[in-house]
C-alpha cells in the first residue's frame, strides 16, 4: 500500500506545483497585460540608453477605436527628473505609463527614450530599461525572498536585503518566524496594501534602472505609510528618469513638472508653485484636498 501511495502523493505534489506555477503564469501575463499584437519591428535594435530622457510628441491612443483617450499629448521627461501626473480618475494617467512600457502602440505621434522611436527597439532592451512601481504589486505564492529577487533572479542574497531595507521592508520581514523564507500571495502571509508596495519598491531597487514607473495606489494608506512610501519613493527617484501617476496631490510637491491631465489632455504643467500661482485646476484640487484633510 505504501508504495502505491508514495507514487501517488508525490503525483499529487507535482500537480500541486504545476498548478500554482501555472496560476503563477496566468497572474503575470494578467499584470502585463500582455499584447500580443506588440512585436518588435523587424530589425528592431537594443535601445541604446545614454541619458534617459523621455519625450512624448503629440501622442494620440484609444483603446478602442471608437473613443480616444489621449488626444495629443506631448511633454518631455529630461534625464533624473521627475515628471508627476495628477487629473481625475479616468483623465488617462495610467494609460501614459502603459505606452511607455509598450503594453500598447500609439495611434500617432511618437514616444522616444533617448531619440529613439520605443517601437523601433526590442521590447526586451526597453523593458529593461524600466522599472514598474504598480498601483496593484502582483505577489507570487513563493517566498518574500523570491518576490523581492523577482526584480533582478541573478542577485545575490546580501544584495535583495539591501534593497529590502532601502524599500524599508527588512525589519518587517525579519520580524516573520520564517524572515525571508516566509510564503506570501494568496496560498501564503496576506501583505497588507504598503506592504506590497514596499515589495515592489525593494524590486525596482533591486533592478536599478534607469527609468522608473511609479503608479502610486489608489487605495488611501494609513497616513503613516503613506508617508513613508513617499520618503522612499523620493529616495528611489533620486538621479532617475522617473514618471509618477500620482493620487494624492502630496506625493508631487517635489517633481520638476507636474502634468495636470483632464479627458485625455494635458490642461496645465509646472511646479506645484507655478501651477498654485496661476490659480487653475490645480490650485483648486489642492484647496480642496486641504480642506479635506481639516
Ligand atoms: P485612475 O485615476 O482612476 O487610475 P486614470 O487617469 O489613470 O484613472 P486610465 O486608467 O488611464 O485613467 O484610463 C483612461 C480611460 O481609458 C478610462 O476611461 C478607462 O475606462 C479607459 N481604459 C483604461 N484601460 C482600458 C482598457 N484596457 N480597455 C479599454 N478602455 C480602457
Amino acid at each position: 500500500m505504501l508504495q502505491l501511495y508514495m507514487p501517488l502523493h508525490f503525483l499529487g505534489f507535482v500537480y500541486r506545483e504545476i498548478k500554482n506555477a501555472l496560476a503563477d503564469m496566468e497572474k503575470m501575463f494578467r499584470l502585463l497585460d500582455v499584447n500580443k499584437e506588440i512585436a518588435d519591428a523587424p530589425g528592431a535594435q537594443p535601445l541604446k540608453l545614454e541619458h534617459a530622457a523621455v519625450r512624448f510628441e503629440n501622442v494620440r491612443f484609444s483603446y478602442d477605436p471608437a473613443r480616444e483617450i489621449l488626444h495629443d499629448v506631448s511633454f518631455d521627461i529630461p534625464s533624473g527628473h521627475t515628471v508627476a501626473v495628477v487629473g481625475a480618475s479616468g483623465a488617462g494617467k495610467s494609460t501614459l505609463s502603459r505606452l511607455l512600457f509598450r503594453f500598447y502602440d500609439v495611434n500617432a505621434g511618437v514616444i522616444s527614450i533617448d531619440g529613439q522611436d520605443i517601437r523601433s527597439v526590442t521590447q526586451t532592451s526597453l523593458r529593461a530599461a524600466i522599472g514598474i512601481v504598480p498601483q496593484d504589486t502582483v505577489l507570487f505564492n513563493d517566498t518574500i525572498y523570491y518576490n523581492i529577487a523577482y526584480g533582478r533572479p541573478e542577485a545575490t542574497r546580501d544584495e535583495v536585503i539591501a534593497a529590502a531595507q532601502s524599500a524599508h521592508i527588512h525589519t518587517f520581514i525579519e520580524s516573520l518566524p520564517q524572515g525571508y523564507d516566509s510564503m506570501v500571495g494568496e496560498r501564503g502571509l496576506k501583505l497588507s496594501g504598503g506592504e506590497k508596495q514596499r515589495v515592489a519598491i525593494a524590486r525596482a531597487i533591486l533592478k536599478n534602472p534607469a527609468i522608473l514607473i511609479f503608479d502610486e495606489a489608489t487605495s488611501a494608506l494609513d497616513s503613516k505609510s503613506e508617508k513613508a512610501i513617499q520618503d522612499e519613493l523620493r529616495n528611489i527617484a533620486q538621479n532617475r528618469t522617473t514618471l509618477v501617476i500620482a493620487h494624492r496631490l502630496s506625493t508631487v510637491i517635489d517633481a520638476h513638472q507636474i502634468l495636470v491631465m483632464d479627458k485625455g489632455r494635458i490642461v496645465e504643467r509646472g511646479t506645484h508653485r507655478n501651477l498654485l500661482e496661476i490659480q487653475g485646476i490645480y490650485a483648486q484640487m489642492w484647496a480642496l484636498q486641504l480642506q479635506e484633510e481639516h
